[in-house]
Order: structure tokens, then C-alpha cells, then sequence
């Protein structure tokens, strides 16, 4: 099809009939927005062949880029083979079965069973389920009661929106009453006049005193992310995680990773949970898990639990029509031989990410720059318009949403949070072309300074 012909219409199309997520519908229709057509190593294409290095990977899910063959192979040959099948009613499916069995190999020791889902959404979803079963099945199902952190997402379902700590998506959910949130560990914005460390210990500690408020027998678990992605890639100072990793096993709480956004190496290792020493009991994944190329998610669940479903439990009612899709788990094991049998981890982590931090850090000396933070292979940049009042840029977010712009008309896919340039390439870009990312923002925060400064 020739795309840029016949992009006139297809915008058209898209503006009067297609409601985009996380988008102000009546201003889509009458903007529209941008259509893409292609892809290849880190680079998107859009229909008006409009070539932008892609910042984000995607949705923090294409950390392999955009040329893994073997994956498209993979799936290709099990579309062929075995389009779908599933897995209710004591039946299987060999993608899935290997692929459960390579997770596995790769939390170690920690978990020996996975749940499949189609989305991290529903494995946050799968989560409350399993959560909640655990407990009744021990005969406490007033052990309910969840703990979360303010500005967290993990996903759009309603379980997975209450659970997020987001007040935009709460004003527009009739939320479960059972989810509580605490302070994120966000030093910049929370607690900037405090040691970081002494930070990190005051909010770790809300969880105790929320648990207290609550009763210990009737709170059930405490979920978040090693590094809050979505929020604006929220780094928690060092004494954070292992003060929450105290509370949790000193007062019976089951301890919920969502690794959704910082599994298959973002942060330098495999997991955040091992990048911070966190020994979650139930751990979500999805987006990296097929690097992008099919709608896949989950649940690792660790002994402790299935130990109670196991040999207690009698049928589980939950389930999904694609839970493990053959051609889902065909591209997530695919996905997993190339993590498992390259050093792209290793590589991104000693060699890419090092090089990706300092140059970004540069960017500290900007004037409308207040903050560059990161670990592994993302980062966020926030934008003042006083460094020492720490003052934002602009009303609303605009000075960001400004930036954000001009990178993607530059040739850089970023995303902005409010005041922050968020910031996650693929593990699998060369210290260049990290310099030509940096660049390109560097040119965008030039022109917001001059806008906005
Ligand atoms: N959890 C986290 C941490 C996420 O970042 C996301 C999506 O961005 C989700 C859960 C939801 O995943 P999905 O969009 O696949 O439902």
C-alpha cells in the first residue's frame, strides 16, 4: 500500500472513527495525530516517511528493536502450525509450556509457576484473583486490603486503575474500596530538603503505619514497581527497598513486584527486583516479554502461594481465551533465546547505559533542566523554570509537552510525565546512537528555554 498517498484518508478514518487510549478524544478528531508505517533497528517511520530514533521503545516494550526476524520466524511458524488453542479444560500448548519453563530458568530460584495473560493490565488483575484465593483458602479472607503508592500505574482495568495511584485516572473510575495508596519514593517532587536516604525511610516507613491504620490481619498485599516507570521513571533512594522488603516479611504481607516496565533488562539486570534485592512473592510482566511483538503478560508466583493453590486450592475460577496464545508464547520465547544466547543485557547494562546516564546527566548544567535521573537504560529529565525553587516549567505541563514536541519533530520519540522528558531506547543502541538522542533533546530544551525560559 502506498502509505503517504494515501495518508490524507487514512487520517481522516482515524479521526472519525477510532478512539486512541490515554487521548483527549474531541481533540484528536479535530487534530489528528500521527500514523505509523514502518519500522527497523530503533528507528519508527511515520506515513509522511517521517524517520524518528525511538526513545521510548515503543511502549517500553521493544527493548530489542524492530528487526528481530527470529521472532517474526517464530511466530510465523506457529501461526502455521498452531494458530490458537487453549489452555482451559486440562489442555496445553508447547510454546507455552517452553515458554513457562524459560521463565522460570530466568527469575531462579525464585518462582517455579506462571499465569499467562494478554496484558500487564490483567496481570494485575490475575494478582488481586491469586491474592485473594491464597487467603481464603488459609480461612482469613479479611486479609484483603492492598497497599499501592500514589502516582503509580499498573494498567487500565478497573482493578488495575485502583490499584494505579494516578488522581487523573481516579477521577474517572469508580475505584475498588479495598486499594490504599502511600507516598511514591520520588525525592525531587516529595522530599527535596531531606537526605535522600533519610526520604527513602520515611516514605518506605508509611507502609508500616498504613498497615497499622489497617490491621495486619486484614492487609493482604503491597504491590509496586522497582522503579516507578509510568509516574516518570521515579528512582527510589538506596534505603528505600530494603526497609519495605523488612516491612513486608516482619508483618505477614505478600509483596507484589510489577515489573512490567523494568523486566527483561531495563534496569541493567534481568529484573528491578534484582537490580534492588527485592524478594517478591507474585511478579507482573508483559510488553518486553515478546519484545513488543504480540500481546503477552503474566504473573510469576512463587511457592509460598502455590503451595496453597496447589494442594488446597480445587479449580481456580479465572482465566483468560488467550491465556498463553501459542503465537504470544511463540514470540515471548523466541524473545527470551535471543536475551538468553546474546549479551545484549550485559552489553546495555556495563557498556551503553554508563554512557547513556552521563550524557544525560550533562544536561543538569541546562537552565531549564532541574533533575536528570535514571538507572539502566531509562531516564527522566525534569524541567524548571527556577533550579533552586525547583519551580515548574510551565502551567499544565505545557514547557514539557513543548520539548516532547519538538524532539518528535526533530526526529526523537520521547515521552513527556508531567514536567518530565521520559526517556527508555532500546538495550540494543550503540553509545552513538545515544549520542544522537541526547542531541536531539538537547536541541529541544534549547528551543523550550527560548519558549518558555
Ligand atoms: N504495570 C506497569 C508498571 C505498566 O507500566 C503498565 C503499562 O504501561 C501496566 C502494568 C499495564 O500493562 P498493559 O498496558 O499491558 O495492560
Amino acid at each position: 500500500m502506498n502509505m503517504q498517498a494515501n495518508n490524507g484518508n487514512l487520517q481522516r478514518l482515524d479521526q472519525s472513527h477510532h478512539l486512541h487510549p490515554f487521548t483527549d478524544f474531541r481533540d484528536y478528531a479535530q487534530h489528528g495525530g500521527r500514523i505509523f508505517s514502518r519500522a527497523e533497528h530503533i528507528y519508527i517511520y511515520d506515513s509522511n516517511g517521517h524517520k524518528m530514533l525511538d526513545g521510548m521503545s515503543g511502549l517500553w516494550c521493544c527493548n530489542l528493536g524492530y528487526s528481530q526476524q527470529s521472532i517474526v520466524d517464530a511466530v510465523t511458524e506457529q501461526m502455521q502450525q498452531l494458530p490458537y488453542y487453549n489452555n482451559f479444560f486440562q489442555c496445553s500448548n508447547q510454546p507455552a509450556i517452553e515458554l513457562a519453563k524459560a521463565l522460570v530458568d530466568v527469575t531462579e530460584d525464585r518462582f517455579n509457576h506462571v499465569f499467562f495473560t494478554n496484558s500487564g493490565s490483567e496481570a494485575n488483575d490475575t494478582n488481586l484473583r491469586l491474592v485473594s484465593r491464597y487467603y481464603q483458602l488459609q480461612g482469613r479472607p479479611e486479609k484483603k486490603h492492598i497497599i499501592s503508592r500514589k502516582n503509580a500505574y499498573h494498567g487500565s482495568t478497573i482493578a488495575a486503575a485502583s490499584l494505579g495511584g494516578m488522581s487523573g485516572m481516579h477521577e474517572q473510575t469508580n475505584g475498588l474500596d479495598y486499594i490504599h495508596h502511600i507516598e511514591q519514593p520520588h525525592w525531587f517532587e516529595v522530599g527535596p530538603d531531606e537526605d535522600p536516604d533519610a526520604f527513602g525511610l520515611r516514605v518506605a516507613r508509611q507502609l508500616e503505619d498504613k498497615i497499622d491504620e489497617l490491621g495486619e490481619s486484614n492487609v493482604a498485599a503491597f504491590i509496586a514497581e522497582p522503579v516507578q516507570g509510568a509516574g516518570g521513571v521515579i528512582i527510589p533512594p538506596d534505603s528505600y527497598w530494603p526497609e519495605v522488603q523488612r516491612i513486608c516479611d516482619e508483618r505477614d504481607i505478600l509483596l507484589i513486584a510489577d515489573e512490567v516496565i523494568c523486566g527483561f533488562g531495563r534496569t541493567g539486570q534481568w529484573f528491578g527486583s534484582q537490580t534492588y534485592g527485592i524478594k517478591p512473592d507474585l511478579m507482573t510482566f508483559a510488553k518486553a516479554v515478546t519484545n513488543g511483538y504480540q500481546p503477552l503478560g503474566g504473573v510469576m508466583v512463587s511457592d509460598k502461594i502455590t503451595d496453597v493453590l496447589l494442594n488446597h486450592g480445587g479449580e481456580f475460577s479465572h482465566g483468560l481465551t488467550y491465556s498463553g496464545h501459542p503465537a504470544a508464547t511463540a514470540a515471548g520465547l523466541a524473545t527470551l533465546k535471543i536475551l538468553r544466547e546474546s549479551n545484549i543485557i550485559a552489553n546495555a547494562a556495563d557498556n551503553v547505559a554508563p554512557h547513556f546516564q552521563a550524557r544525560l546527566k550533562e544536561l543538569e548544567a541546562h537552565p531549564i533542566v532541574g533533575q536528570v535521573r535514571g538507572r539502566g537504560m531509562f531516564a527522566a529529565v525534569e524541567l524548571v523554570s527556577d533550579k533552586t525553587s525547583r519551580e515548574k516549567l510551565a502551567p499544565e505541563s505545557a514547557g514539557a509537552v513543548f520539548c516532547r514536541n519538538t524532539a518528535n519533530n526533530l526526529g526523537l520519540m520521547v515521552r513527556q510525565t508531567g514536567n518530565a522528558m521520559i526517556m527508555a531506547p532500546p538495550l540494543i543502541c550503540n553509545t552513538g546512537e545515544i549520542d544522537a538522542l541526547v542531541d536531539m533533546l538537547s536541541q529541544a530544551l534549547d528551543a523550550t528555554a527560548k519558549h518558555y525560559g
